[in-house]
């Protein structure tokens, strides 16, 4: 049985007194920082003096070098990018924090994977919303929750969890809730989202697209009837609140029984889909995608350089962009 936490089990007493830095004031951090000054915390941010530091000065905050933030708090949240994270962390944060300070992990994936080690006098703790940062802003305006993926990995102090639960709370996402896992399953899980489930759902909608387009049908219609309409969209939203069975109810009787009858054809499927699902899941734990990601970073820019030429020449690139302007969609308006 998981453990889900709320507002009723987190107090923002808990951070009473105690300076958070936030370090990044990037997608995750700009939000983060905003929701936990409104809640009532002390907040100053680390960061360069350039567009995002200019940024954080502009909503009001003190900003400061990343390591004269670190020597002033007590708690630092680590929401500088993934890839760059252990050398700010090594060369940065680590040097400036006092014994029995606090690290914030939005992501398991560095600790996770050896990329860094908190040294045994700090608490480590993991708050990783799942959500983006502009929608971790909205939610907390709009007085909604958001669930995190949340744990303690090391308790030097004895007040880990506590300060943890404070944090969730201060951000607003002890209003949806909070479920504990480690860095290591957190990491697994969201890698797997992005390197199986994604790209297996995204190769079914590009089959289609082919499918249907060599099959005489104009781009633009079948772009709009596959997702572009936002009818896809609309589903997934109802799958969220009534779940992925229930929602057939909204569909008319004619699809209900097409994709009963029809559907069965696709079950022989999901052992194939499954084994190379297996295959990714088991080099994300093992830690081998890690390691390989570790050594392609230095030709990561040109690697997706390359990919995105090659995306934006693609066939679909185009339609996409006629239907948008036609429908009025997106930057099509
Ligand atoms: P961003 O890419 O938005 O971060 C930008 C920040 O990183 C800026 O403050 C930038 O500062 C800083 N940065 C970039 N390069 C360097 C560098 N070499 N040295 C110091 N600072 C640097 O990050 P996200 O908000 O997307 O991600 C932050 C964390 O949140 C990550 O752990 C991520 O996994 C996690 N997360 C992100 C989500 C999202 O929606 N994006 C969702 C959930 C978790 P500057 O360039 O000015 O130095």
């Amino acid at each position: 049985m998981s453990t889900i936490y709320h507002d009723a089990d987190a107090s923002l007493g808990a951070l009473a007194g105690q300076t958070i830095a936030v370090v990044g004031y990037g997608n995750q951090g700009r939000s983060q920082a905003l929701n936990l000054r409104d809640s009532g915390l002390d907040v100053v941010v680390g960061n360069r003096q350039d567009d995002y530091g200019a940024q954080a000065r502009a909503d009001g905050f003190e900003v400061l070098p990343i390591d004269d933030a670190c020597a002033r708090a007590r708690v630092v949240l680590l929401l500088v990018r993934d890839e760059v994270m252990p050398e700010v962390y090594a060369e940065r944060v680590a040097p400036r924090l006092s014994a029995g300070a606090l690290v914030c992990f939005a992501s398991g994936y560095n600790v996770a994977f050896g990329l860094i080690a908190p040294a045994p006098e700090l608490d480590a703790v993991l708050v990783a919303p799942r959500m983006i940062g502009l929608g971790v802003r909205d939610a907390f305006v709009a007085g909604r929750g958001f669930p995190s993926f949340v744990g303690v990995h090391r308790d030097a102090t004895g007040t880990a969890k506590a300060r943890m639960l404070a944090l969730c709370k201060g951000i607003g996402s002890t209003r949806g809730g909070c479920i504990e896992m480690s860095m290591h399953d957190e990491a697994t899980l969201d890698l797997f989202t992005e390197q199986a489930f994604g790209p297996a759902f995204g190769r079914v909608m590009m089959t289609a697209v082919d499918l249907l387009v060599d099959a005489g049908y104009p781009p633009e219609a079948v772009l709009v009837e596959l997702y572009l309409s936002g009818e896809l969209a609309y589903s997934l939203e109802k799958i969220r609140e009534v779940g992925m069975l229930r929602q057939m109810d909204f569909h008319s009787h004619t699809s209900q029984y097409g994709s009963i009858t029809r559907g069965a054809r696709f079950l022989a499927l999901g052992d194939a889909i499954r084994a190379k699902m297996a295959e990714v899941l088991e080099e994300i734990r093992s830690g081998r995608f890690a390691e390989e990601w570790s050594g392609q970073r230095a030709q990561a820019d040109a690697l997706f350089a390359r990919i995105r030429q090659a995306r934006d020449a693609m066939p679909i690139a185009e339609w996409e962009r006629r239907a948008r302007a036609a429908f009025r969609i997106g930057d099509g308006q």
